[in-house]
């Protein structure tokens, strides 16, 4: 899952993002009202965890021009316990949670999850091909009953190419959707997670992974 969190507490951001990491979401965090607006129209999130008292735009704004733009992104407000007429608003406008501060990392991931299959009733919590079966929400890799050992990194890469079979992802694309868009890495370090992978998943598996010479990476069912 890519998770927006919009947080103006640095030492609040750094715990959540930190945390959320840690159980396997990708964080991208902004500290501004109007940076958070703008990635949130730009950007695509399974959720965004919203902060309501913020410098340049208040998080009850952007929520509300989020919903006035037809945008239905899963948005989780973080309030504070004295904020109650703020999280009524923030509700009435759009708000598909809430969380009071301070709060559970592990609470919070699980409040995520639980949007994330609210708001798409459709969205497949395994995902299958041949002999591989991928639990999106136990994060278990199996390869017939033999469970595999793959990375945080390594299972959002899978994660990211099985969810769309046949379609080729630029490395562009993969880079945005498994690191985050402020993540500065080489982008052979794509190629070298991938040729990892692949020893992992056994040969069948391995070939459903394509290398599209150029331009990145296309998931083929067996
Ligand atoms: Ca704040």
């Amino acid at each position: 899952m890519k998770v927006l969190v919009v947080e103006d507490e640095k030492r609040i951001a750094s715990f959540i993002k930190k945390g959320l990491e840690e159980l396997g979401f990708v964080v991208d965090c902004s500290a501004e009202g109007n940076e958070a607006y703008a990635l949130a129209t730009t950007q695509q999130y399974d959720a965004i965890v919203l902060d309501i008292m913020l410098p340049g735009r208040d998080g009850l704004s952007i929520l509300q021009q989020l919903r006035k733009q037809a945008n239905a992104v899963p948005v989780l407000l973080l309030t504070a316990r004295s904020e109650l007429g703020e999280r009524i608003e923030g509700l009435n406008l759009g708000a598909d949670d809430y969380m009071t501060k301070p709060f559970y990392v592990e609470e919070l991931a699980a409040r995520l999850h639980a949007l994330a299959r609210r708001v798409s009733g459709e969205r497949l919590s395994i995902l299958q091909a041949g002999e591989l079966t991928v639990n999106l929400i136990t994060r278990e890799v199996k390869l017939g009953e033999t469970p595999l050992r793959l990375t945080v990194r390594e299972f959002n890469l899978l994660e990211y190419l099985m969810r769309s079979p046949g379609r080729v992802l630029t490395r562009t694309q993969i880079l945005e959707h498994v690191w985050g868009y402020d993540f500065d890495i080489e982008t052979n370090l794509i190629d070298v997670h991938i040729q990892r992978m692949r020893k992992k998943l056994g040969q069948e598996a391995a070939a459903c992974i394509e290398t599209v010479r150029g331009v990145g990476y296309r998931f083929v069912r067996p």
